[in-house]
């Protein structure tokens, strides 16, 4: 996964927030595919603040992934929150996400740092970049280098959005280590009009990728609609993050 985003190599992570159905998954990953996206994202196991929200498909949301993987050719990133799961997870997923709840659940990252497959590490909601350092240190600890990590907004004093996008992870992380750094900006912002702007400031910033959550019809997304950008925005978003990647020095990659 490291060859499709890197230091030198900019990428666009886009999908929903999670696997609704069939039409939903492979309809947003043939048009970010088409627009140009590196990897598909799409949850299947979802940390939900609450026990009675939707926590995902699980297996069938699996099996979709690698539908959707099978027809576009996309690598696919899907979370992966109980080492119980790993074994299916991993069938499917070309990375695995541990999501910012998990960042410091030391045996899960062992784990995903023996079994060697790429892991996207999110940032924890109140971790400071140190300790984001030293949880990837679990997974590199174990041999497996290919880990990517990932700003995606910390608790602050501040309610007006969902949390504050830190975008001085950026060239604080890439000093403090050499692995790629990307930011998810709809989780940040809460807010799908506010993920554009944030989106241009991490690619201006440096940084090596964007992850960021896409759905045909937002508005009737079973989560995180009010953030997730319409499927029929994304193209014209892609472009004008990637010539904001382009002005910071970066190759951009494009498996379209
Ligand atoms: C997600 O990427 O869908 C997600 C739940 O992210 P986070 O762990 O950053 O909240
Ligand atoms: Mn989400």
């Amino acid at each position: 996964m490291t060859t499709v985003i890197t230091r030198d190599n900019f990428g666009l992570i886009a999908g929903p927030c999670t696997v609704e159905g069939r039409e939903q998954l492979l309809e947003t990953a043939r048009g970010v595919r088409d627009a140009g996206a590196s990897v598909l994202r799409g949850g299947a196991y979802k940390p939900r603040t609450s026990p009675y929200s939707f926590q995902g498909l699980g297996v069938e949301g699996l099996r979709l992934l690698q539908e959707a993987k099978e027809e576009t050719g996309l690598p696919v990133v899907t979370e992966v929150m109980d080492a119980r799961d790993l074994e299916y997870v991993a069938e499917v997923a070309d990375m695995v996400q541990i999501g910012s709840r998990n960042m410091q659940n030391y045996t899960l990252l062992s784990e995903v740092g023996r079994m060697g497959i790429p892991v996207l590490l999110k940032r924890g909601l109140a971790a400071t970049l140190d300790e984001l350092v030293s949880s990837a240190e679990y997974v590199l600890k174990e041999g497996n280098r290919d880990v990517i990590l990932c700003e995606r907004g910390i608790r602050t004093f501040e309610t007006s959005y969902r949390f504050t996008l830190d975008l001085l992870a950026i060239p604080a992380l890439r000093e403090l280590t050499d692995l790629p750094v990307i930011v998810d900006p709809s989780h940040a912002a809460g807010r799908r009009d506010w993920v554009l702007p944030m989106s241009l400031a991490a690619a201006a910033a440096g940084a090596d990728g964007i992850l960021v959550e896409v759905h045909p019809e937002p508005d009737r997304a079973i989560c995180d609609g009010a953030q997730s950008l319409a499927l029929t925005d994304f193209a014209d978003y892609a472009d004008r993050v990637r010539r904001a990647a382009e002005m910071a020095g970066k190759e951009v990659s494009a498996t379209a």
